[in-house]
């Protein structure tokens, strides 16, 4: 096992790593930003390095910094966490060729999946369903591209293959629309993404967001912990995410956990892992592939009882996997929110100093967050200052027990979207179970009290 591991990361999943290091007796080195260098989280470790201005470019995106601050410190492996450069499969090979154990898949696993267009190649050829679509990247012949929307059918979305975060993506819904589209789609993704390259799919009107956790060793050993429902989303970006998912037959989750991990040891896949699926009408579609832990892991960690980031540690030091398949079971309901430091109603961020923080507490109430009274919010990061998750023996007492949650916190000096998760607990809709990917925007466009005028 490893005696010292650097933290490539900030906020809460900074904290939530250093935390497992801890139970597994690793010494822990954060690297952090100017504007990060007050949090408290950065004095808990046992070492800090300071690698750049508050600009995330010049630090927690500054390779060469990162490999030193670890040269320095004597750490053996580097934990990137999510988003930064943990799906950068450039860095991951810079980590290993400087002598470091990477936290992380293999580079060129990384580079596939990082490659939606690769990526979906891959599953189709490992027998995961895919949602249907172009064969690979569009190609630049308009009347090839007209044939292949007409073959798909309409309404079409055509996605960046370098896309991420939501972004990179366009729904058209006529043929008039299409080669504009495509065109106004591949300049963006050139511009954000470095790579011009799109596909395009059938775009599912009703489905839901769901999704299967996996781990596997460097010794094709892999299984999968259940699946999570991530339906709740505003601008493709998840709000509330919950294990299991509600309503879909269990044989069917079995099936397709299956597949996941047979695709896993089919490819040599090391480490945690998530598949990204649509789920409607009783099927599911792979959409992409995350090579990394994921914000909601969590709910993930409450059913089953296995500690993801621990698990990632083992394996990238070379472990067996502890789990076999059957070890693997599946108890409860677990719910998490997202808490994001922004306008609940207008959702614009509110960075700031956090004057009054109060995290609730009580019977299966779990919070993974880094603020604290007196915390200042950078406003150069992404706005979510903690998770609030939940769990009981059943979904309603979940839920009960976030509704108990959410009215215990308390957060002053800056806006949260607390308010926004209080209406969604109380949510007819959502108590049932099973909402769309388009229920949220729904309901935000449609009641007067999430109106965007308020
Ligand atoms: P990203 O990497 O940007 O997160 P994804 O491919 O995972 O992109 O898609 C993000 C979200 O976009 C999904 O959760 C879903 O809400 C929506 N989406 C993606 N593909 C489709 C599709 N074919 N039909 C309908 N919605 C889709």
């Amino acid at each position: 096992m490893f005696e010292k591991i650097l933290i490539a990361n900030r906020g809460e999943i900074a904290l939530r790593i250093q935390r497992a290091c801890r139970e597994l007796g690793i010494k822990t080195v954060v690297v952090h930003s100017e504007a990060d260098r007050e949090a408290k989280y950065v004095k808990l470790a046992d070492e800090s390095v300071c690698i750049g201005p508050a600009p995330s470019a010049q630090s927690y995106l500054n390779m060469p910094a990162i490999i030193s601050a670890a040269e320095v410190t004597d750490a053996e492996a580097i934990h990137p966490g999510y988003g930064f450069l943990s799906e950068n499969a450039d860095f991951a090979e810079r980590v290993e060729q400087s002598g470091f154990v990477f936290i992380g898949p293999r580079p060129d696993s990384i580079r596939m999946m990082g490659d939606k267009v690769t990526a979906k190649q891959s599953m189709i050829k490992a027998g995961v369903p895919c949602v249907p679509g172009s064969d690979g990247a569009l190609p630049d012949d308009p009347k090839a591209i007209i044939q292949i929307a007409r073959k798909v059918g309409y309404p079409v979305l055509i996605k960046a293959a370098g896309g991420g975060g939501g972004r990179g993506m366009r729904v058209v819904h006529t043929e008039a629309a299409l080669i504009n589209a495509v065109t106004m789609t591949k300049a963006e993704a050139g511009a954000a993404f470095g790579n011009p390259e799109v596909y395009m799919e059938k775009y599912l009107e009703n489905p839901r967001h769901v999704e299967i956790q996996i781990l596997a060793d460097e010794h094709k050993n892999a299984i999968w912990l259940g699946e999570r429902d991530c339906s709740m989303q505003r601008r493709h970006q998840k709000v509330i995410e919950e294990a299991p998912a509600p309503g879909i037959a269990r044989k069917l989750i079995e099936r397709i956990g299956e597949r996941c991990a047979e695709a896993c040891r089919r490819i040599g896949y090391r480490g945690a892992g998530t598949f990204e699926f649509l789920y409607e009408n009783g099927e599911f579609f792979f959409i992409e592939m995350n090579t990394r832990v994921q914000v909601e892991h969590p709910v993930t960690e409450m059913i089953t009882g296995v500690d993801i980031v621990q698990e990632q540690i083992r394996i990238a030091a070379g472990e067996k996997l502890r789990y076999r398949q059957r070890d693997i079971q599946f108890n409860g309901h677990a719910l998490e929110c997202r808490i994001n430091a922004e306008d609940p109603f207008k959702f614009t961020p509110s960075p700031g100093r956090i004057t009054s923080w109060h995290a609730p507490g009580g019977p299966g109430v779990r919070v993974d967050s880094h603020a604290y009274t007196g915390y200042y919010v950078p406003p150069n990061y992404d706005s979510m200052v903690g998770k609030l998750i939940t769990y009981a023996p059943t979904r309603e007492q979940a839920i009960k027990r976030m509704q108990i949650a959410l009215s215990e916190m308390v957060v002053e000096g800056i806006l949260t979207n607390i308010p926004l998760h209080r209406e969604l607990m109380l949510d007819a809709r959502f108590i049932e179970g099973g909402t769309n990917i388009h229920y949220l925007e729904q309901k935000l466009a449609n009641q007067p009290s999430f109106s965007k005028d308020k």
